[in-house]
């Protein structure tokens, strides 16, 4: 790479165009790069797919020095070498997997300024390795997944807590922290911890225009319903996340069951197994991952197109991180959570029992209350999260499920509410749902049951059917008017908080349902089946595509790398309706910079001259 003294962002734009093949910057991107380009800290919040990794590889390649790249799985940095390798950029990783004599002739390089970018895991970075590589001429750092340095966020990693230590050990180089989620706590304490200096703080929309999303209740058989789900969407990418071990490996053969190529995916399988997973996962298409958490940071898989929470995520910035990991590429994606109070149950659950002391708890459970608002509420998914992360301005998103939903008026329950809390109340608290319903709805039995029938809140709720009080229980419990203590598998029913209900009971607060709970339910209205990318391509060009795809699997495997390495499917349907014939016309298609003309160049053009 031929360095500059004092890079401009044309120069930057030319760097795109040349190595990366694109057009334009998107979004922010110019933004940050310009203040990282002048030298300034900076903390940028991207969302996934938002092209974060260009904020520090475009100036890292322009300005003097060899860029570092803190990053926090090993998985993520070979991804990220990978794909940079491929496009002519010398880069490397130096991590505990690699032999000796690899990372020393990478430090080597990167000594004798033949090294654009090198990627480093935190660890590595608290031992020796930081004198080594403070000798260096270091153009920019940048740490990326930078929410795991702090408490707040939902992913805290203590390796990251050394990162402060960086201002003192590379005095003068800029430094870049970038993450897809933070909320305003969480940007505060990144900026506090790594101590950036005067920071530019970019914080893009959270809007992901190509996801459709939806939640449902849980109802009847879990597995069941995932099947259906997936099965609607056959021959996709997705993930399936569960809560638990189990709970992923029985998603994924519910689903080899029915025919559906699935694997599970937890921390429960050795490092090996998990890798090899994670690879399958990205070189085959149609594969469904059922994962629990421990899947996803740095599964940078651009054609995923969904991702199902069998469980719910912990917060909403989890729910997110995951459900943006679906379309990266920018086609449409889709989200389905499902939600039930024994998740809320057992979210609650963990977060008491965490060693986290009080404040870290109490956050905790308001987040958790605040997924499930969320979840259980009927306003816009994709404004309601934008709202969460601050966007005041944000409009319905008009294709997810709520913005879709035929009955949009909100029943108010309150007064079945009130019944509710009462009866809770009036029966000490100290007995489950089962037995409040039984109260509530007067269907105590004779020499049985008789303690329940003793209240005077006994039978006033007459007017619901069980499924209708059911509803009502969820939502008090979502809301956090009641909670649920005792033991996780017999839970009795509280009420936590006793101002709350008594605004409840003098009507200054309302609780609301979107379903009426006095009408026997019908099933409720599904959302559908995801448009299938690329299906607005005529037969002529879809059948190109297929062709350029077929060559790029095979050359995927004979290079042994995932296919998109070698281009998007965004590239190649661009390539199949345009048709270029030369290498300049090739030249301009999205995601074709020189290296790649270079590589596949001729290959392209025969096929395309082929089909003509
Ligand atoms: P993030 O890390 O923010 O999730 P990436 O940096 O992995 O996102 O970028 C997501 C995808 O978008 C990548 O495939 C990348 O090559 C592509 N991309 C990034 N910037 C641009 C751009 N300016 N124009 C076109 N594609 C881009
Ligand atoms: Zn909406």
């Amino acid at each position: 790479m031929i360095r500059m003294t004092d890079p401009t962002l044309d120069d930057a734009e030319a760097l795109l165009k040349r190595v990366y093949g694109f057009e334009a910057f998107r979004g922010l991107q110019s933004n940050v790069i310009q203040d990282v380009l002048s030298g300034r800290d900076g903390l940028a919040v991207l969302p996934t797919g938002g092209g974060k990794s260009l904020c520090y590889q475009i100036p890292a390649l322009l300005r003097d020095g060899v860029g570092l790249v803190v990053s926090p799985l090993i998985a993520l940095m070979a991804d990220q070498v990978d794909a940079l390798k491929a496009l002519g950029v010398r880069a490397e990783r130096l991590d505990s997997s690699m032999a000796f004599e690899d990372r020393a002739a990478a430090v080597r390089a990167a000594e004798q300024g033949e090294m654009d970018l090198l990627y480093v895991s935190p660890e590595a970075l608290a031992g020796n390795l930081a004198h080594t590589l403070s000798r260096l001429q270091v153009s920019v750092l940048a740490i990326d997944e930078a929410h795991c340095v702090s408490q707040w966020g939902h992913d805290f990693r203590p390796d990251y807590r050394g990162l402060g230590r960086l201002k003192d050990l590379f005095p003068g180089v800029p430094r870049l922290a970038v993450t897809a989620t933070a909320d305003d706590r969480t940007r505060a304490d990144i900026l506090k911890q790594l101590d950036l200096s005067e920071p530019a703080v970019h914080v893009a929309s959270f809007d992901r225009p190509n996801l459709t999303l939806a939640a449902e209740p849980k109802s009847g058989n879990k597995m069941d319903r995932l099947v259906a789900l997936i099965k609607g969407r056959s021959g996709q990418s997705g993930i399936v996340y569960a809560a638990t071990r189990k709970g992923a490996e029985a998603c994924a053969e519910a689903l080899e069951r029915h025919g559906i190529k699935a694997l599970a995916y937890h921390a429960g399988l050795d490092a090996e197994d998990r890798a090899a997973r994670q690879r399958q996962f990205l070189l085959e298409d149609g594969l469904v991952m059922c994962a629990t958490v421990a899947f996803g940071m740095g599964v940078d898989k651009p054609d995923v197109r969904f991702v199902i929470h069998a469980d719910p995520p912990k917060t909403i910035e989890a729910y997110w991180q995951e459900v943006g990991r679906a379309g990266r590429d920018g086609e449409p994606a889709e989200g389905v959570a499902l939600f039930g109070p024994a998740d809320l149950r057992r979210s609650l659950m963990w977060s008491l029992e965490s060693d986290a002391g009080e404040e870290i708890k109490r956050v905790q459970i308001t987040k958790t209350r605040q997924l499930f608002a969320f979840l259980n509420g009927e306003a816009c998914r994709r404004q309601t999260v934008r709202t969460y992360f601050g966007e005041l301005d944000a409009e319905p998103c008009g294709v997810c499920d709520n913005c879709l939903a035929e009955a949009r008026d909100a029943h108010d329950v309150s007064r079945w509410a009130q019944m509710a809390v009462s009866a809770v109340l009036r029966c000490g608290q100290r007995i489950g749902r089962g037995r409040l319903l039984i109260h509530l709805m007067g269907q105590a039995k004779d020499g049985f049951d008789q303690d329940l029938s003793q209240h005077s809140t006994y039978g006033i709720g007459t007017d619901l059917p069980k499924a209708g009080w059911n509803a009502v229980f969820d939502q008090l419990l979502f809301t956090g008017l009641l909670s649920e203590g005792g033991e996780v598998t017999r839970p009795y029913i509280m009420v936590p908080d006793h101002d709350a209900a008594k605004a409840l009971f003098r009507g200054d607060l309302s609780v609301y349902l979107r379903v009426d709970p006095s009408v026997k339910r019908t099933s409720r209205k599904r959302s559908n089946v995801a448009s299938v990318a690329f299906a607005e391509l005529s037969e002529r060009d879809r059948s190109l595509f297929e062709i350029l795809r077929a060559w790029r699997v095979e050359l995927a495997k004979s290079k042994g790398v995932p296919p998109y390495v070698i281009f998007h499917d965004k590239t190649l349907a661009e390539i199949a309706t345009e048709r270029p014939s030369d290498l300049s016309q090739l030249r301009q298609i999205t995601g074709v910079g020189e290296k790649k003309v270079e590589r596949y160049g001729e290959d392209i053009a025969r096929i395309v001259q082929q089909a003509a």
